[in-house]
This record gives C-alpha cells, sequence and structure tokens, in this order.
C-alpha cells in the first residue's frame, strides 16, 4: 500500500515537473505567455497537494492541515489584493519583494529543519547540514538585497547610489564568516553550542551581504543585480529542496535559479558589463558632468510646431522608456504611429533591453497597443539607420539615450550600450520637466542643437499629436 501511494505521490511530482517546464517554454513568447503562466499554477496546485499528503505532513495531525490552510488563505488574500491594487508601475518593486520573500521562505525552511532537529535531538549528516547552511545563505542574501532594491525601485530608500567604505573587503570578511559558520554547523551538529554559534553566523552574515552587495550598485546597474537576486531565490529554493528532500522543490527552484542565470547574462551583455566588475568594482558614484553644468538650456517647442516637423518627415523612430509607462502612453503612441504611416511616414521602435524598470517592459506595453512585433528593433538593428532617421521621438526615456554612456567615462552610464538618438536629424525628447533618469545623471542629449525638448506628460503630448493630424 505504501509503495502504491509513493508511485503515486513521485508520479505527481513528476507531472507538476513537466507542466513547470513546459509552462516556461510558453512564458517564452508573448501569445503563450498566458498559458504557459495558468499552466506552470496548475503545476504548483498539484505540487503543494501532493506535499500535503506526502507523510512527513500527514504525520504531523488535523492541526497542521489548519495551520497551513489559514497561512494559505491569508497569503492569498493579501497576495490578490496587493497585485490587484498595484499601479502598472509599482510591477517591478511588487517583483521584486516578491523575489525577496522567496528567499526568505527558503531561509526559513531550513531555519525549521534545524528547529526541528534541536526539538527531536537527531543530527543532520555532514552534506545535509552544508545543504541547509547553503539554503539559509543564499536565502539570506536574496531576501535582504530584494528589500534594498525594492526600495530603490519604489524611490522609497536609497535612491542616491551609497559608497561603503572598502566595501570589498567588508564583504570578503562577511563571506568567509558566513562560510565558516556552515562548516561549523554542519560538522558540530544540531544539538551543540557551536552548531547553534555556525547557524547564528551564517544567517547574520549572509543578510548582511545581501544589504551590502545591492546598496552600492548604482542606479543604471539595477536590472543585472535584480536578475541576480532572481536567481538567488531559486538556487535557495533548489538547496531547500535538496534539504527537504523534495524533488519538485529541487527542479522548480533549478528553473528559476538557471532563467534568472540565463536573464543575468543577457543583461549583462546588454549593459556592457561583467558582473564581477558590477559586484566588486565601484559603479554607483556619480561624478559625471551635468547638462545644467554645461551653461546650454535645453530648446523646447510647441505641439503646433513639432506637427510640422513631423508631417514633413519621411522616417520616424519612437524610443519609448519608463516614462511611457508611467504615463501609460502605449495606446496614444499606437495611434500617432498609424497617422504617422498614413502620412507616409516610415516608423519603426527602438527597444533597448533595459528600458522601463523591468525586462521585456516596453515590448509589453507596446503589444499590449497592438504594434506589431516586427516594427519592434534592437539597439543593433536601429543604430545603424539613426543617422538617416529625420525624427527620432524619445518618449519618456532618459538613461537608455544619454550619450555620455559613450563619451564621459566618469559617468557611471559610461560603457552602456544605448540608443544613439543624437544621430537623428531631428530628436524630439517627450517629458515633464529636465529631471534626470533613473539614474540620477544629467542628460547632455537635451542640450543638443539637434535636440527639442516637448514638456508635459508623454500621454498629453501624444494624444495632441495626433489631434493636429486628425484637424489637418
Ligand atoms: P529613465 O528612468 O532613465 O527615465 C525616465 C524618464 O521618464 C524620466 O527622466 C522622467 O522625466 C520621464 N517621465 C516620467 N514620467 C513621465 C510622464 N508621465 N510623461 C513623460 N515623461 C515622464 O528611463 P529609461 O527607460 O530611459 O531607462 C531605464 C532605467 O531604469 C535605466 O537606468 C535602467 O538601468 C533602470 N532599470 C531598469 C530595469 C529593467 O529591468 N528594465 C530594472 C531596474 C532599473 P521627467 O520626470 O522630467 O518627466
Amino acid at each position: 500500500m505504501n509503495d502504491f501511494r509513493d508511485v503515486i505521490i513521485t508520479v505527481l511530482y513528476m507531472v507538476s515537473a513537466v507542466l513547470f517546464i513546459r509552462g516556461i517554454k510558453l512564458l517564452g513568447k508573448a501569445d503563450t505567455a498566458r498559458k504557459g503562466n495558468g499552466l506552470s499554477a496548475v503545476g504548483m496546485l498539484i505540487a503543494v497537494i501532493t506535499v500535503l499528503f506526502e507523510k512527513q505532513v500527514v504525520a504531523a495531525g488535523l492541526n497542521s492541515y489548519l495551520l497551513i490552510a489559514a497561512a494559505m488563505i491569508v497569503g492569498s488574500i493579501i497576495g490578490a489584493v496587493w497585485a490587484k491594487k498595484v499601479e502598472m508601475t509599482g510591477m517591478p518593486q511588487l517583483v521584486a519583494l516578491f523575489n525577496g520573500f522567496g528567499g526568505l521562505s527558503s531561509l526559513l525552511v531550513a531555519l525549521a529543519q534545524y528547529a526541528n532537529y534541536r526539538t527531536l535531538g537527531a543530527d543532520a549528516q555532514p552534506l545535509e547540514g552544508i545543504t541547509m547552511g547553503l539554503t539559509v545563505a543564499i536565502g539570506a542574501i536574496a531576501f535582504t538585497g530584494s528589500v534594498v532594491a525594492w526600495g530603490k525601485l519604489s524611490g522609497k530608500m536609497f535612491k542616491k547610489s551609497v559608497t561603503i567604505p572598502a566595501k570589498n573587503a567588508l564583504n570578503a570578511v562577511l563571506a568567509i564568516v558566513g562560510l565558516a559558520g556552515i562548516c561549523l554547523y554542519a560538522f558540530s551538529g544540531s544539538n551543540t553550542q557551536l552548531g547553534f554559534i555556525g547557524m547564528i553566523a551564517v544567517t547574520a552574515a549572509f543578510l548582511i551581504l545581501g544589504f551590502t552587495m545591492v546598496v552600492t550598485i548604482g542606479g543604471g546597474d539595477m536590472p543585472v543585480i535584480i536578475s541576480l537576486l532572481n536567481a538567488f531565490s531559486g538556487l535557495a529554493a533548489a538547496f531547500a529542496g535538496l534539504a527537504l528532500n523534495n524533488s519538485v522543490l529541487v527542479v522548480s527552484g533549478c528553473l528559476v535559479g538557471t532563467s534568472g542565470l540565463i536573464l543575468t547574462l543577457i543583461m549583462c551583455k546588454a549593459m556592457n558589463r561583467t558582473l564581477y566588475a558590477l559586484l566588486f568594482g565601484s559603479f554607483g558614484a556619480s561624478k559625471s558632468k551635468s547638462a545644467a553644468g554645461s551653461g546650454k538650456e535645453p530648446k523646447s517647442m510647441s505641439v503646433e510646431d513639432a506637427y510640422l516637423i513631423l508631417e514633413a518627415a519621411s522616417s520616424v523612430v519612437f524610443i519609448p522608456g519608463y516614462g511611457m509607462a508611467v504615463a501609460q502612453a502605449q495606446h496614444a503612441v499606437k495611434e500617432l504611429c498609424d497617422k504617422l504611416e498614413e502620412n507616409g511616414a516610415e516608423v519603426s521602435f527602438a527597444i533597448h533591453p533595459v528600458a522601463g524598470r523591468m525586462p521585456g517592459h516596453m515590448n509589453v506595453l507596446l503589444a499590449e497597443a497592438n504594434v506589431p512585433y516586427e516594427q519592434l528593433k534592437t539597439a543593433d538593428e536601429m543604430n545603424p539607420q539613426m543617422p538617416n532617421t529625420d525624427v527620432a521621438i524619445v518618449i519618456g526615456a532618459n538613461d537608455v539615450v544619454n550619450p555620455s554612456a559613450q563619451t564621459d567615462e566618469s559617468s557611471p552610464l559610461y560603457g552602456m550600450p544605448i540608443i544613439n538618438a543624437y544621430e537623428a536629424r531631428t530628436v524630439f525628447v517627450l517629458k515633464r520637466g529636465k529631471g534626470a533618469g533613473f539614474s540620477g545623471v544629467e542628460n547632455p542629449l537635451f542640450t543638443n542643437d539637434n535636440t527639442i525638448m516637448i514638456y508635459g506628460d508623454a500621454k498629453q503630448t501624444v494624444s495632441s499629436l495626433v489631434s493636429e493630424f486628425e484637424d489637418k
């Protein structure tokens, strides 16, 4: 009977693992993403129900079910209300926080396992002890690192990049203390004083390391670190799965961990950074010359005058950024794109990989507005065309078109590939004021001779341009 039950449990775990893998594959394309999400959710439901029927949970009696049910109901209500209420622009920080909670759960699972061993007077084998220690370590980094990322993305904490004197030395000491803690725990056992000290050391050292590692990362480099934290939360879950001997947790953790790692490498390439330089280099402190410091004032123009230039343009490139998401201007942008095409202009969209606040942020918004996928071009595809472009319309983008990334070696953005908007014959920059972008670096593009600012909310400005086309 028990054998039959074990077979059923193994089969159900395999089914949910296959659903996760299929789900993540479907998430790779915009038109199948919804289905992929649904499949993964079904996989997760099967996994959760199967875990509940596994003997360790059953053995604890009905009370444990009630506790789990209560936790699931409370968590689901908070999660659903939160996700429903959050503005589209608040999504990135919410995702960062969810990431952190993933790390925290793995950390708590390992600590609960440790507490269990102490209560039972039992012990983990050294290898299991190391696995538990690694779960605590990676979960702790993912937790505090993600909380700092949440603070930075939401603008609630650490808006200005922080510098920690002798950061690398401090991080090295923390890592050594934490790793020593893992060894101390693994080889002294759960029921000894030394094992207790080891567990405290690894938890504390890696919680602090998550903070010190992320707090010093400069604004423009955040996408890479966010992907890395995502990978960490997956790895922590995979280690927790090993510690609990739960295969589906290992599979799902590895899926999150490896996809996060792949995204980290893609982001590193997009930002022209190495992970080593990012974590151990000195990015962050802004020493760049400011546009205001150059003494030049940006030129601005009314929508009516801008229309006259657009009406005569035969090639137009839209360069969207975070401000388009804030203004929710994507539908108006699509309308303007249609008007320009009806007027005979060739229109493209240049999408920078880190534009907005999430990977693929601009692609998602433009897909929602039914902009054809073929019209979305990468920086590599668009930059050679830029000198032959009549008008580049920068909609709420800033860092991703900042030429100081190419010209100012002291800029924190230096080396990051940008969309060469400055090479277009005329550049319209649609934004509300002269404010800097996420990195806090001033943008010399705004004072270039061929740049014209059109101040105001991006949606209002674009809608007014559409009205001009309709009225004429
Ligand atoms: P930026 O953050 O550089 O600039 C956005 C601009 O939008 C601001 O300068 C702001 O200027 C303008 N803006 C805001 N609201 C409006 C509005 N309603 N109408 C018009 N304009 C508006 O955005 P980019 O997309 O150029 O660059 C993304 C930045 O975010 C990069 O530094 C990237 O590294 C970072 N990042 C990206 C992540 C990702 O995964 N994509 C994750 C984390 C960080 P003003 O206030 O004057 O209107």
